[in-house]
């Protein structure tokens, strides 16, 4: 049996192992960004907010200009000279006092309206700008992901043509009992050095070493069960 071989192609094969770990990893974190799906809800609340904000400001504009508007008239008709009659215009003077009383409380609430169809504008813009950015983070993010992939990719494939080129030195028998033992654990050959397993850092017993060291079979490990070569 070519356990020294069989070691090569091992230690290649727990490379590309650890590298296709990499990938994977790599690859688990390309994906599409996250919360952009959240963002997007959240954006279009505010875009419906603001919309209603300003259908408030539209609508708080009407009201004062419809009192403008009525105390204009009165204005007009208790100074156009027509009306003598002095109970008459008593009570459009009344009636001008009262509406003009109205007004400040009207222009108020249409300043409000303003103001909050503003705030409402603003938010929008914010957590547009919030995207904006978050994405351009996310981006660059997933442009190194992609590189690093590429880059780990290209071990794997180097390492797969490694292999490629160790398992054709192999005989058929030691590649069988090799990818055998090698579905059950990534290290299936053990060097022996001073009578020490290096699988497991057990000291083995004498007689295994000797057997190991005839090499005419495989000898296991009594501990690791690994395949013993004695260098
Ligand atoms: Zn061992």
């Amino acid at each position: 049996m070519d356990l020294e071989g069989l070691q090569q192609l091992q230690e290649i094969d727990i490379q590309r192992d650890q590298a296709k770990r990499e990938l994977q990893a790599v690859l688990d974190q390309i994906s599409d960004p996250p919360f952009i799906e959240q963002l997007e809800a959240e954006i279009e609340a505010q875009e419906e907010a603001a919309r209603q904000a300003d259908q408030g400001v539209r609508e708080a504009h009407a009201i004062v200009q419809t009192a403008q508007r009525r105390i204009e008239v009165t204005d007009n008709r208790l100074y156009s000279g027509s009306i003598t009659d002095h109970r008459t215009l008593e009570e459009l003077q009344r009636d001008l006092y009262s509406q003009r009383q109205q007004l400040p409380p009207l222009a108020e609430a249409e300043t409000r309206a303003s103001y909050d169809a503003q705030m409402a504008h603003e938010a929008g813009a914010w957590l547009k700008q919030l995207r904006t950015d978050a994405l351009d983070v996310w981006n660059a993010r997933q442009s190194e992901l992609q590189v690093e992939r590429d880059g780990v990719q290209e071990r794997v494939d180097e390492f797969s043509r490694q292999v490629e080129v160790l398992r054709d030195r192999l005989s058929q028998d030691d590649l069988a009992t090799y990818d055998q033992y090698r579905r059950r654990r990534p290290q299936v050959v053990a060097t022996v050095a001073g009578g020490v397993c290096a699988g497991c850092r057990l000291t083995l017993p004498t007689i295994v070493v000797t057997r190991a060291r005839r090499g005419s079979r495989a000898v296991e490990c009594p501990s690791c069960g690994c395949l013993l070569r004695v260098t």
